[in-house]
């Protein structure tokens, strides 16, 4: 895999060049451990340039275009990511260490968000006030102006997509903080950009490590909005840092979403997405539907088959395409392995084989049923961000909601029954951000508002909702007697 770009570089101000330093950091396949390439540090310096490069973007060509042209340049950049899309694929699995089926619909979900906002961009529209007499009211719906963006490496593609195109939509001039540990795609897609057409210093991208590039980012005044994507710890840091400017922040932390599964639910159906929502890209995956709460008198059976499921689970290097990659670093592996640990013998139901011939340097870890644990083990309240399901039983609707909503997250839930009052009720008492009735995650869908409750953040991304977070309200009350 060779990117058609050169990824030591950072491009600002529609241009390409080394960051200010000349420092590199390596790109490492999560697969093998081996160095594939390597990128800029980026530093203060970079981003300082970057918010530069944003604000004379803001004032020139970019700040002058009409909505309806903003809209063309994202169809255009949506169009470019298909045409690029195998590249793309298999640039974010030696990059990420996901599947490249995985890969190739996340190259889709990039693609339908340029689609989504370049065809919302020119529709946000603000109202009429009916007000006294001699007054006419409206508001305009203003972009932020600079906005910052800090992306975690798990899914770059989906979290540029859903952030950058509606900044992008709804007029604001970007900067970007790719996860150093993931930052090809999001070169690849300034670079498409500037094929699009989008004018130099709308999208600028500084990779660099989070504490030096992602800190002064948060901290530069200029910086009118801040998207933040990553830990719960981190998310606790960009806020902080913005309230230094009483800066708005979008945060989408972290989760520890249930799957709720009733006696009368249909099994069959359910048992690829329960099984699925803990493996997809290896676990790590903010909204995996991780915690199984199963009503007791299906317990064995759904035990049983979730067992024979994932005991069948291929684990292969990314490229290979199996069910389940690898990790996407050794200190990411390490972290799993220490959750794993905490599990008693009597509580592993089921783990996937590891093959002997798996390259010896990648970051392989088990598919790992765990069971038997109480709702306040660590392993049934921490994020685990690894390929590890957890089963939990309950007895009735009152344990289920108890249960569920017993964690400090509150990103996604699901009801699995066929019960059409209980889906009701449950889909109004589980807290979270989104709730699904009988699936898991609607296969992504673009167009669904995002984000949690409690530590798993606040603000909502994805669907129209982005618009309204990435501009500001203006009221003008005009009195003409
Ligand atoms: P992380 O918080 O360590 O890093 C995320 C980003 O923040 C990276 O770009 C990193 O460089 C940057 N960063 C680190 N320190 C910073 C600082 N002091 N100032 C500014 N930026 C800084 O998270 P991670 O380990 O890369 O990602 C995994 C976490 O992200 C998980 O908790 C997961 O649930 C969460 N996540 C959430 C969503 C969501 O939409 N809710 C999506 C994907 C991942």
């Amino acid at each position: 895999m060779t990117p058609w770009f050169d990824p030591k570089l950072i491009f600002v101000g529609g241009q390409w060049r080394p960051c200010a330093s000349g420092e590199t950091l390596p790109v490492t396949d999560p697969s093998t451990g081996a160095e594939i390439a390597r990128i800029a540090k980026g530093g203060a310096a970079d981003i300082d340039a970057a918010v530069c490069a944003a604000e004379e973007a803001l004032a020139g060509e970019w700040g002058a275009l009409s909505a309806a042209e903003r809209g063309r340049i994202l169809f255009r950049l949506g169009h470019l990511v298909l045409e690029h899309g195998d590249a793309l694929a298999e640039m974010e699995t030696t990059d990420v260490g996901k599947p490249l089926k995985q890969a190739k619909n996340d190259v889709v979900a990039l693609a339908r968000y340029c689609e989504f906002y370049g065809g919302a961009a020119d529709k946000l529209m603000g109202q009429t006030i009916p007000f006294s007499e001699g007054f006419t009211v409206y508001t305009l719906r203003e972009p932020h102006g600079v906005t910052g963006h800090i992306i975690p490496w798990n899914y770059p593609m989906q979290i540029i997509g859903r952030s950058i195109g509606a900044a992008l939509a709804t007029g604001n001039a970007c900067v970007l903080k790719p996860a150093e540990e993931a930052c090809l795609t999001a070169l690849a897609f300034a670079d498409l950009a500037a094929q699009a057409g989008l004018p130099a210093g709308a999208l600028n991208v500084v990779p660099g490590l989070g504490a030096v590039a992602g800190a002064a980012l948060t901290s530069d005044a200029r910086v009118r909005h801040l998207s933040f994507t990553g830990s719960v710890a981190t998310g606790r840091r960009v806020q902080i840092a913005a309230a230094e400017h009483i800066v708005p922040v979008t945060l989408e932390l972290g989760g520890k979403s249930p799957q709720v599964v009733f006696a009368d639910a249909d099994l069959d159906k359910a048992l690829p997405f329960l099984v699925n929502a803990g493996i997809q890209n290896a676990g790590q995956t903010c909204s995996a539907g991780s915690r199984i709460l199963v009503q007791r008198e299906i317990h064995d059976d759904l035990a049983a088959r979730m067992a024979d499921a994932i005991g069948k689970l291929r684990v292969a290097p990314a490229m290979e395409d199996a069910d389940v990659g690898p990790l996407v670093s050794a200190r990411q592996k390490g972290i799993v392995d220490g959750f794993l640990a905490q599990a008693g013998a009597d509580q592993v139901l089921a783990q996937a084989p590891l093959p002997d011939d798996l390259p010896e340097g990648g970051n392989y870890v088990a598919p790992t049923l765990i069971g038997n644990i109480a709702p306040d083990h660590p392993l049934a309240q921490e994020e685990i961000f690894g390929p590890v399901q957890v089963l939990i039983p309950f007895e009735d609707e009152e344990d289920a909601v108890r249960i569920s909503n017993g964690t400090k997250y509150g990103l996604v839930a699901s009801v699995w029954s066929a019960d059409g009052g209980r889906q009701m009720r449950l889909a109004k008492r589980l807290q979270a951000g989104q709730v699904f009735v009988n699936n898991y995650g609607a296969a992504g869908g673009v167009e669904l508002p995002f984000g949690g409750v409690g530590q798993s953040g606040h603000g909502r991304e994805k669907g129209f909702e982005a618009l309204y977070a990435f501009t500001t309200l203006k009221t003008v009350a005009a009195h003409h007697g």
